[in-house]
């Protein structure tokens, strides 16, 4: 159950119908928006006589019944598409947004040339891990601080809002100083202090899909954040581990309407986690948008035979430029801003 109270509800009207959820032998979350404040009903109890006895409690406005296990991001709580503000544009509005930049910021020179490179062609965001997960200790774990310095220069030169990877609970308020969006990857999807903890980092987040990870999972994860104050999520598919090996990851975009069924909330793909090779990335990039997705994160690099990291994947800025002409023309098929 959701029970949204009336705009200015007072707090006497809100604290006593959370006593009365109580009573009724359930377990209380709420959250606490700028204009409203709905609370979501967990646990077991006579679910009719609770939603009637709250229809009629001072300063109810509504009180659902929603049969999703995931409240919050239910398209059952909320009809409409929801938008993300990110640095001045939104996620999930008319326009399509593009987000590119390497996979981690190597130094000034490469991701100065690279942001001016993506912004060029048309990125609206850019992107590049200063903390990174990698599969063996001993490779490039990112440039940490540095990186996320490195990344606020680039914003100051382009204009671009940052997207960048939170990897630990205990990073977040340095991350959260440096970046426009916080990008929770595949591998920490499920780790559930860090999401908890991005309730009230005060950004919004990316939330990649976990690559043996289920739609119901992505969106329990993403329950998590919002379940935890922070309403701003966008959720990323970025290919998943099958038996199949000619590629790194499957990229199943029959997920990107399913979210929309099932979700208001955004949903972006990522083409290069998704597909491994820069040679189908442009393809893969049109495909989503043909099928309803929100906006892309995109690997660009100034120099990707050099990359430290995920290079084979990675497009010339010039093949990006290529790859958003390629874009912009299915995003006019069928009918998007881009
Ligand atoms: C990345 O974006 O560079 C990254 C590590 O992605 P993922 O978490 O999807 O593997
Ligand atoms: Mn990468």
């Amino acid at each position: 159950m959701i029970i949204s109270m009336r705009p200015h509800a007072t707090r006497e009207e809100i604290d006593h119908v959370c006593e009365r959820i109580r009573e009724f032998g359930y377990k209380v979350h709420s959250i606490e928006g700028e204009e409203r404040v709905v609370i979501g009903v967990v646990g077991v109890g006579d679910v009719t006589a609770c939603l009637e006895s709250l229809e009629a409690t001072p300063g109810v406005e509504r009180a659902m019944r929603i049969s999703a296990p995931y409240k919050f991001v239910s398209r059952e709580f909320k009809k409409e598409h929801s938008a993300i503000r990110v640095n001045g544009l939104e996620v999930g509005g008319d326009e399509f947004i593009v987000m590119a930049g390497p996979c981690s910021v190597e130094s000034e020179r490469q991701i100065m040339e690279t942001a001016e490179g993506v912004a060029a062609a048309g990125a609206r965001m850019l992107r590049g891990g200063a903390f990174k997960p990698r599969t063996s200790p001993y490779d490039f774990q990112g440039l940490e601080l540095e990186g996320l310095k490195l990344l606020r220069k680039a914003k100051e030169a382009t204009g671009l809002g940052i997207i960048t990877e939170i990897m630990s609970d205990r990073d977040v308020d340095l991350v959260a100083e440096y970046t426009d969006c916080m990008q929770v990857g595949a591998r920490n999807m499920q780790n559930f202090a860090l999401l908890k903890s991005l309730g009230g980092c005060g950004r919004p987040v990316l939330l990649k899909r976990g690559m043996s990870s289920t739609i119901k999972e992505l969106l329990m994860s993403a329950e998590y954040i919002v379940a935890h104050g922070n309403p701003n999520v966008i959720l990323c598919e970025r290919g998943i581990r099958t038996f199949e090996d000619y590629v790194r990851n499957t990229l199943p975009l029959a997920i990107v309407p399913e979210l929309h069924r099932r979700s208001h909330l955004p949903v972006v793909v990522d083409p290069s986690h998704g597909t491994g090779k820069s040679n189908l990335v442009t393809d893969m990039s049109k495909a989503s948008v043909a099928c309803g997705a929100d906006g892309l994160i995109i690997e660009v690099h100034n120099d990707p035979a050099h990359a430290m990291t995920d290079g084979a994947q990675s497009l010339t800025p010039q093949q990006f430029a290529d790859m958003m002409k390629a874009v912009k023309r299915i995003a006019t098929a069928v009918d998007r801003e881009v």
